[in-house]
């Protein structure tokens, strides 16, 4: 069997039984539940979920607060241990390994760096831990501050940094003991929107270079969505889908992540079959376009004729709600640079799009 190998937990107690993991995985999660009890109430945080992250994939798990992310990424860093199910890192059965027996770090999302000691010690400490000569750990410290563009501020205590700045040397102390997967909890979170998307590429573009595995954990799904090969998408410890972004955005699984995923119309039960034979199918706004008056630039009938009621501006297109005389409201969203007009409140409108835009969601949850 190449490719694979044959994993016996080293805890007798925890499980007998032979495994089998990939090992072109750099993660694998079998089964994996974690339930909290606190204060006489149950939480099922993680519930059953199977996953697979590729060696050097940048796998994002994208999720609303309270869907589990953090937990799934605890487990994997070995901070919480599962209730029940394995985990596997590059094919070893590592559910019961403490984190530092474990070929990974993290960063977390308040970088938890030492306030007390300069930028250059905080990215060698662990190194220092390991008992790693003074010389030698502030070479490579220093070097990776080189590499996430932060060569001067070494001597530096971390308050004496921007946010960003905080960022990158969390990511550079992460970084030195030159973990297999690299755990990102939110790091981008407490940055304002422009430093975020400048940090978004650097990241990515850091890990292309590093060639490292990133478990990358966001609630933002434009960040999933921009810097992701692939996604998992997380609703109430659950994995609901686990896709490349693009197919999440255009064949979504479940209601849930076409809704959590972009802007959609999902039409259900009658209203979705007034356009097709469909129990529940998506339409994205941008893929309808809407037409006024008498001139039209389109054959044939139009799908539905309704009236405006609200118009929103977003910069890079208009959006607008549309009621159709029969079923839902309708979100059509039209370019600010297009040729359409941009319809006042009241108007009367048609609506067009092709069968290509329908996506029916087969998933009944
Ligand atoms: P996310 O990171 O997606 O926001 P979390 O994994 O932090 O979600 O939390 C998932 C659920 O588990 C939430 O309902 C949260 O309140 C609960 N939870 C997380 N950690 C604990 C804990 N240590 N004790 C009890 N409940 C917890
Ligand atoms: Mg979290």
């Amino acid at each position: 069997m190449t490719g694979w190998r044959v994993c016996a937990s080293p805890f007798l107690r925890f499980s007998t039984r032979e495994r089998v993991f990939p090992m072109t995985s750099a993660v694998s999660l079998r089964d994996v539940s974690c339930v909290f009890r606190s204060a006489g109430k149950t939480v099922h945080a993680v519930a059953g979920v199977d996953l697979e992250v590729r060696s050097g994939e940048f796998f994002t798990l994208l999720g609303p607060s309270g869907s589990g992310k953090t937990t799934c990424l605890r487990m994997i860093g070995g901070f919480t241990l599962p209730t029940s199910g394995h985990i596997a890192i590059h094919g070893q059965d590592v559910s019961q390994h403490p984190p530092y027996e474990r070929p990974v770090n993290t960063v977390f999302q308040d970088y938890a760096l030492f306030p007390h000691m300069s930028v250059l010690d905080n990215v060698a400490y662990s190194l220092m831990v390991r008992g790693v000569e003074r010389a030698t750990r502030e070479k490579k410290a220093q070097q990776l501050l080189e590499t996430v563009q932060l060569p001067d501020v070494g001597q530096r205590k971390p308050l004496q940094l921007s946010g960003g700045q905080r960022q990158r040397v969390a990511l550079a102390r992460a970084l030195i003991s030159e973990p297999q997967v690299l755990l990102l909890d939110e790091p981008l979170g407490a940055l304002d929107l422009k430093l975020r998307e400048q940090m978004q590429s650097e990241l990515k573009s850091l890990q292309r270079k590093l060639g490292i595995t990133f478990i990358f954990v966001t609630h933002d799904q434009h960040e999933a969505l921009s810097m992701s090969d692939r996604i998992g998408v997380f609703n109430q410890g659950r994995l609901e889908q686990v896709a490349t972004p693009s197919e999440l955005y255009t064949r979504p699984a479940t209601r849930f992540v076409a809704e959590f995923v972009g802007a959609a119309n999902v039409l259900q039960g009658d209203d979705a079959r007034l356009y097709a034979p469909a129990n529940a199918l998506m339409i994205r706004p941008e893929l309808i376009e809407l037409q006024m008056g008498e001139a039209t630039t389109r054959s044939g009938p139009a799908r539905a004729h309704g009236t405006v009621h609200e118009v929103q501006f977003f910069g890079a297109f208009w959006r607008v709600q549309v009621q159709p005389e029969q079923g839902a409201a309708l979100l059509v969203d039209l370019p600010v640079h297009g040729s359409a007009q941009v319809p006042d409140p009241g108007a009367s409108a048609r609506l067009y799009w092709s069968d290509a835009a329908m996506h029916v969601i087969e998933a009944q949850a």
